[in-house]
């Protein structure tokens, strides 16, 4: 099967030290995107920009991403997810702007002895001198996967989502654990079935908070659908000709589907 994923248009240059000119910035505030609608990033420039940090290029310009401590010029949050309905490259220029500034946060103070970290400025690091332990931007992988049956496909109503669509099974891989072994463990927590001939297809970053999801489909082998109630609300075979409310397009979810709905259609 497959394929691409989006138009890739950004580029990581060696990490940029010294803010240009004509430098474009992503904003936050108070930990969300600040910018005027339609745009993504700010117009104006940002006189705070003590701690900002690199995060691209894209169509040849240098971003930089800042959180501002009051927010004077840019009245409007934007909901990440509307900027992954502009384009995919924007989409990954914010989603790294917010997983780098929030690793930053984070990493303050080191996580061992609990002193200051130090900022290294050649790679994205902090460093504790005391204890002599690097910390790096942090992600963390999670598997999602669409379980087919024949013609059918198998999707799942999540409890906790604000959205009243039905998805693809996902999770976090846990210690230990291989993608496919996560996979086999997920959909029968999730669902009480057995899958086999599990197959990676694509990936997405996905920076809710920092997680790398790693988009598998499986093929149903054995079992009836016997839902876990604490995290999901139904779960059912779909035809491809009678599908649901889905995810929106450009999530990696949506993507898995389309392709095999594209793959019956042939
Ligand atoms: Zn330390």
């Amino acid at each position: 099967m497959l394929y691409e994923f989006g138009e890739h248009q950004f580029e990581i240059k060696p990490l940029q030290k010294k803010i240009p000119d004509e430098t474009r910035w992503i904003v936050f505030y108070q930990g969300e995107l600040f910018a005027k609608q339609p745009r993504w990033e700010a117009s104006s420039s940002i006189k705070d920009s003590k701690n900002a940090l690199y995060v691209g290029h894209l169509n040849g310009h240098p971003y930089y991403v800042v959180e501002l401590k009051q927010n004077d010029s840019h009245p409007q949050s934007i909901d990440m997810r509307d900027v992954l309905h502009q384009s995919e490259s924007a989409f990954l220029m914010v989603s790294r702007a917010k997983q780098l500034l929030q690793w930053r946060k984070d990493t303050k103070f080191c996580g061992a002895c609990g002193k200051k970290n130090t900022i290294i400025d050649w790679e994205y690091a902090t460093h504790c001198y005391d204890c002599n332990v690097r910390n790096y931007p942090r992600i963390s992988p999670c598997m999602i996967v669409l379980v087919i049956k024949g013609d059918q496909l198998l999707l799942a109503k999540n409890k906790n989502s604000k959205h009243n669509f039905y998805s693809t099974l996902a999770g976090f891989i846990e210690v230990g654990e291989s993608a496919e072994l996560a996979v086999k463990r997920e959909v029968k927590e999730e669902v009480g079935l057995e899958v086999k001939n599990i197959t990676y297809l694509n990936s997405q970053s996905w920076p809710f908070p920092n997680q790398l999801m790693l988009g598998f489909v499986a093929e149903y082998e054995s079992g009836e659908i016997d839902i876990d109630k604490h995290e999901l609300l139904d779960a059912k075979w779909f035809n491809t000709n009678n599908l649901p409310v889905m995810p929106p397009a450009y999530t990696i979810a949506r993507w898995l589907i389309d392709q095999f709905v594209k793959l019956k259609e042939k």
